[in-house]
């Protein structure tokens, strides 16, 4: 095992320095597919494949570490969404299974693909500011901030 720092200088994201950056400030500009620092930049540059810097302010995006975490969200809100209107349509009109599936299929497939984007945009937009996965320009060479 290998040991970092000296007890006196263990890292922890408490321990990093630079302006504090705001959390949801930079998730609303991450949910507006715009750079989480300056608010302006886009940040994709595909459906969801971030571009590899902010055109406007420089922001490196190639840190971030979204991975399924976007999809995983985006089924709990569409989830959250589409299940209690399925169950209030079921309970209280009960139409034909035809209709029903004409209508909650695309539903759900249209506020999936709506949603992917600006929840992974929120997502990196939160990495950004807590300094996740190199996102800190202070961290020490290869020792990402607990
Ligand atoms: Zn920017």
């Amino acid at each position: 095992m290998e040991t970092v720092g000296t007890a006196s200088t263990v890292w922890t994201r408490e321990t990093a320095t630079g302006a504090k950056r705001d959390l949801w400030s930079a998730m609303k500009r991450g949910f507006r597919c715009r750079c989480p620092r300056c608010g302006e930049g886009k940040m994709f540059r595909a459906f969801l494949k971030t571009a590899d810097n902010c055109s406007v302010c420089g922001l490196d995006f190639t840190p971030h570490r979204a991975d399924d975490l976007p999809a995983y969200l985006v089924i709990v809100i569409v989830g959250h969404i589409v299940v209690p209107i399925v169950l209030s349509i079921e309970t209280n009109f009960s139409p034909a299974v035809w209709l029903q599936l004409s209508i909650y299929l695309p539903l759900t497939f249209g506020l999936s693909l709506a949603l992917l984007q600006p929840v992974k945009g929120a997502v990196v937009g939160l990495q950004w500011a807590l300094r996740m996965h190199g996102f800190d320009e202070n961290a020490p060479d290869g020792i990402p901030p607990v």
